[in-house]
């Protein structure tokens, strides 16, 4: 008999995308002139072509690989030099971060997951509630947590609200905590922490020997030159920070796959007779030994978002998506709503009008604006009372759901 890994079963099943898709199909099989109207303002995937110069990159890279004299196999694990390098000089310049601690693979979510593998079990974990789901899922997986409750809320994690009063950015822990995932820009609410803030949590991991899992896959989307980048420009960060990053939400790469994780060789944990082991060794070997490389062309495709035509495309596509976000805030100031994020990040957060929960919201936008929002509640208690509207979206959609929402609430 072989026997299951039971954590699997505590995974709640009516997770946060099914449910919308469940809801959104019986709106569609029943009302067939709504469905043709729908637009889709919910999950957070980008709706805009790759930029030409990725797309260049791209073929030349299958050009080589039809030319024997050209064509490469199995890549370094790693990821190409040309890239990581490419990656430093272009988003860690003068962070101190060398090369070889940047680690190239096939998306941050597959990262941030796959990153359990090298901590130990027994670890008291923190997240925020708020949170992106694959924190919590994956540590579910892993057997970090008890059951979960009829909130999706899990024994033994450690939830940090994020609320209204702390501005979204939640307050260190009373207790001593030994992994913290944060997210800035957040997802989903949309806001960023200050460097002070930032400054606060590393000082916290240092003086608790935790470990801070950073994912930064939306800092393209930042706009306010105060707000910090990267977690390396804090001071101490080196010491006990990790960062995710994604090629999906800048330059598209959400159907072509490429993200990397940075590991300061100086970020260690500790086994069981308090040895220090650094991270940077545990996920090399791990990475070689489970990940052949992401794919040459993509890695080619990549590293052309640092051409200079490659920036000047980038940014046109985070100022489109900005400028939408721009747009989806005022149209829902206007309506009387009160918004949050979208500043700093493609995701505007907005509560929901006193004593509508945010599967109601959801309903109402659904039925009555024919347009998918993403209810708070899916991403943790504390998003109850809120929605999500993504602002990645073409132009012309996000005029007319600004128009709904306009009448939907007239
Ligand atoms: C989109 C997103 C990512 C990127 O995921 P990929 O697997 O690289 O596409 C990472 N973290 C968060 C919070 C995201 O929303």
């Amino acid at each position: 008999m072989a026997s299951i890994n039971a954590n699997f079963l505590k995974l709640k099943a009516g997770y946060l995308f099914p449910e919308i898709g469940r809801r959104v199909k019986a709106f569609t099989d029943s009302n067939p002139e709504g469905a043709a109207k729908l637009i889709r303002c919910g999950i957070g995937d980008v709706t805009e072509p790759l930029p030409e110069a990725v797309r260049k990159a791209m073929h030349e890279g299958v050009d080589e690989q039809g030319d024997a004299a050209t064509f490469k196999g199995y890549g370094p694990e790693q990821g190409y030099e040309f890239l990581r390098q490419a990656i430093v000089d272009n988003q860690f310049a003068d962070l101190g971060i060398s090369a070889d601690e940047v680690f190239i693979s096939d998306g941050s979510k597959c990262d941030t997951g796959n990153i359990l593998d090298i901590f130990g079990a027994g670890n008291t974990i923190a997240v925020t509630d708020p949170v992106y789901p694959v924190y919590v899922d994956t540590n579910v997986m892993a057997g970090n947590t008890g059951e979960g409750d009829a909130n999706g809320a899990y024994e033994g994690l450690v939830y940090l609200p994020c609320t209204a009063e702390n501005g979204f950015v939640a307050d260190l822990p009373k207790e001593k905590v030994d992994l913290i995932y944060l997210c800035f820009p957040n997802n989903p609410t949309g806001t960023v922490a200050t460097r002070e803030q930032l400054k606060a949590w590393v000082d916290y991991a240092k003086a608790n020997d935790s470990i801070i899992l950073f994912d930064a896959a939306y800092e393209a989307f930042i706009q306010d030159p105060e707000i910090p980048r990267s977690i390396f420009e804090i001071e101490g960060a080196k010491d006990c920070c990790l960062e995710f990053r994604s090629f999906s939400k800048n330059g598209g790469f959400t159907g072509v796959r490429c993200a990397y994780t940075v590991i300061p060789k100086s970020v260690t944990g500790s086994t069981p007779d308090g040895t220090r082991i650094p991270l940077h060794q545990l996920w090399s070997r791990r990475h070689s030994t489970k990940f052949n490389g992401a794919s040459y062309p993509v890695q080619k495709g990549a590293a052309a978002v640092f051409s200079a035509e490659g920036k000047a495309q980038v940014s046109a596509l985070i100022e489109g998506y900005m400028t939408n976000a721009k747009l989806l805030r005022e149209a829902c100031q206007t309506a009387g709503l009160t918004v949050f994020g979208g500043e700093n990040a493609p995701y505007v957060w907005v509560a929901c009008p006193e004593g509508v929960s945010s599967w109601d919201m959801f309903d109402k936008m659904l039925n009555e604006a024919n347009v998918v929002i993403t209810p708070g509640a899916g991403f943790g208690s504390a998003g109850e009372g809120y929605f999500r509207i993504s602002a990645f979206n073409s132009r012309k959609n996000v005029e007319e759901v600004c128009k709904r929402i306009a009448a939907a609430f007239a």
